[in-house]
């Protein structure tokens, strides 16, 4: 079991994430950024890229999702149990938190290729003996609590996250934050990076920055400022321990409050957006900046459904590690294509009627919206003419939702709300099912089962997005607004359809709400339901253009090869 020794014999890549989504049985992440983080590491096994990932424990998760009689989100812990499927690696470290001692642990868990390369993740602990209780529960909830314990969740993430690797022996050539929660690592590489007094003219120019900043790499994934984490200085004062300057971190991290993004960005390297789009708004946010972009990716064979896992596996059989196969996806016949598509829509029907005891007609068009509960994502504009919606749908189409709104999101949980009365009143003329505690497993289930996949944020809000890949590797076509990745990936009538006018400028308030729903009624009307009823081999065709054109390029190997070259080489 300690062979995790063999890990420190080569220099590794740090990949910092405060959520990590490997399997919904390690249920730490709450949506996309932590589905990316998982994806991430597992391509970097399957190309044996050396990296060591870091994240909290989250013992009892981020939380489990019931809806209750009413159509409300209920919320229970989703506590679960490190000991089955993590190591405890004997290193302990010690930080200051609120001037008390606090011990964190790490827990190991590998992630294995079927290439046999492999990825160590580090879960960060800090229920241990002799901590204070207050200190015992920072590695409890994901995303939970107030800015004081979210605080003292990135002290242990940043500081206490490479403390513990320095102690246990790695070698780290770059450090990577995933989003703003762990740049207080930096200031842990700040302060080791000090140069003795003596050696220079004044106390100010002893912090070498320099030295920091060519390690480190920073990946933002918000496009609006309120987004961003930041913190009084107060608060910071008070609760983190640190030697350095005041001014020299204000100057690091803003003036007003520490803001962890321009932290990050301050002592980094190379700074990047998630797409092309996103880069644009993050450079326009912060002009001092270089922001460059690598559009996010999926793993593909996490995010594909077991029918075409068959299918690729015996046109195109090296397509888990070179989904660029996925090019040639042309040499699979049509009939085969639509008979795999029908196996994954079948297997979420029966996953469908055993949870919701709803039965749903495999036969009509089925649309699927799940993600992450935010306003900003407009889940319920479909339903914005909801007597326009019943007049072209009644009978022909079908939807299925998914979604957790975090537990402080009073207007995300109110949304669920609408949502649920919207499919109790339809129920005679639309069938429609809202599918609870949507995880990485449900994700898996739902995005390949249903026949186009439906996407509606607010521009240019959706910095990237993911679950529109997943949904093109298992042959489902995208009908979106034109926001983060679909920008890229969208071609009109050929890998899907549009929502609406195309992202203008940079500004981050961009309303097209009325544009919007009259192209997706009208789309759908005249469009999209009429290719699915009346012509299906021009359908087939969107589906193989979805494999073709978006999948085979939009995944993590090919983005991992990009942060190997662009970001991590310098
Ligand atoms: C992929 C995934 C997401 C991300 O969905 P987006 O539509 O890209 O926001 C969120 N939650 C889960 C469980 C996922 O698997």
């Amino acid at each position: 079991m300690s062979d995790w020794k063999k890990f420190l014999t080569e220099q590794r890549i740090a990949y910092f994430s405060m959520e990590i989504g490997l399997t919904a049985e390690i249920p730490t992440y709450s949506g996309g950024l932590g589905v990316l983080a998982g994806d991430t590491i597992k391509t970097a096994a399957d190309l044996k890229i050396p990296l060591v990932a870091v994240t909290l424990l989250s013992r009892k998760g981020y939380f489990l999702q019931t809806i209750d009689d009413q159509g409300r989100q209920q919320e229970s812990p989703n506590t679960w149990d490190p000991e089955k499927l993590l190591e405890c690696l004997p290193a302990k470290t010690l930080l200051s938190i609120e001037g008390r001692d606090v011990k964190v642990q790490a827990w190991l868990y590998r992630v294995t290729s079927p290439s046999r390369g492999q990825v160590p993740v580090l879960f960060l602990d800090t229920d241990i003996p002799g901590n204070a209780d207050e200190d015992r529960g920072i590695t409890d909830y994901l995303y939970g609590g107030d800015q004081a314990y979210r605080l003292k969740q990135e002290i242990v993430l940043g500081i206490g996250g490479a403390r513990l690797l320095a102690q246990l022996g790695f070698s780290i050539r770059k450090y990577h934050m995933n989003e703003g929660h762990a740049s207080l690592l930096t200031l842990e590489l700040l302060t080791r990076s000090r140069r003795p007094l003596e050696d220079t003219w004044d106390e100010r120019n002893s912090w070498n920055t320099r030295e920091v900043i060519s390690k480190c790499v920073f990946t933002t994934h918000t496009p609006v400022r309120a987004g961003h984490d930041q913190f009084p200085y107060e608060l910071v004062e008070r609760i983190l321990d640190h030697e350095i300057p005041l001014d020299l971190l204000k100057g690091l991290g803003g003036q007003e409050q520490l803001n962890m993004t321009l932290l990050a960005m301050n002592l980094s390297q190379y700074v990047n957006g998630v797409a092309k789009k996103h880069g644009e708004v993050s450079q326009a946010m912060f002009p001092g900046f270089e922001i460059h972009a690598i559009t996010n990716g999926i793993h593909p064979f996490t995010w594909t459904s077991p029918y075409f896992v068959n299918l690729y596996g015996r046109y195109l059989p090296s397509w888990a590690t070179e989904p660029e196969m996925l090019v040639r996806v042309d040499s699979i016949p049509d009939a085969e294509i639509w008979e795999a598509h029908c196996g994954a829509k079948a297997y979420l029907f029966q996953y469908i009627s055993e949870t919701c005891g709803i039965e749903l007609d495999p036969d009509i068009l089925t649309i699927g919206f799940a993600r992450r509960v935010a306003t900003y994502k407009r889940g319920d504009l479909i339903f914005t003419d909801l007597e326009r919606l019943l007049r072209i749908g009644e009978g022909k189409l079908q939807l299925v939702f998914g979604g957790k709104a975090h537990p402080h999101d009073t207007p995300g949980k109110e949304l669920i709300h609408r949502i649920m009365e919207v499919i109790a009143s339809c129920r005679d003329r639309i069938r429609m099912v809202y599918l609870p505690n949507y995880n990485m497993e449900v994700a898996s289930r739902l995005i390949p089962g249903v026949d186009l996949w439906l996407n509606t944020p607010m521009r240019p809000l959706e910095a990237s997005g993911t679950s529109g890949m997943k949904a093109a590797i298992n042959g489902v076509p995208n009908f979106s607004v034109l926001d983060g990745w679909w920008i890229e990936g969208h071609i009109e009538g050929v890998t899907g359809w549009s929502i609406g006018p195309p992202s203008k400028g940079n500004s981050t308030s961009q309303n097209h709400t009325a544009e919007d729903v009259e192209d997706l009624y009208a789309k759908l009307e005249n469009t999209i339901m009429p290719l699915y009823y009346q012509d299906r081999a021009g359908w087939i065709r969107v589906m193989k253009n979805a494999i073709g054109k978006n999948a085979y390029y939009f995944n993590t190997h090919v983005m991992m090869r990009r942060y190997v070259t662009e970001a991590y080489c310098h």
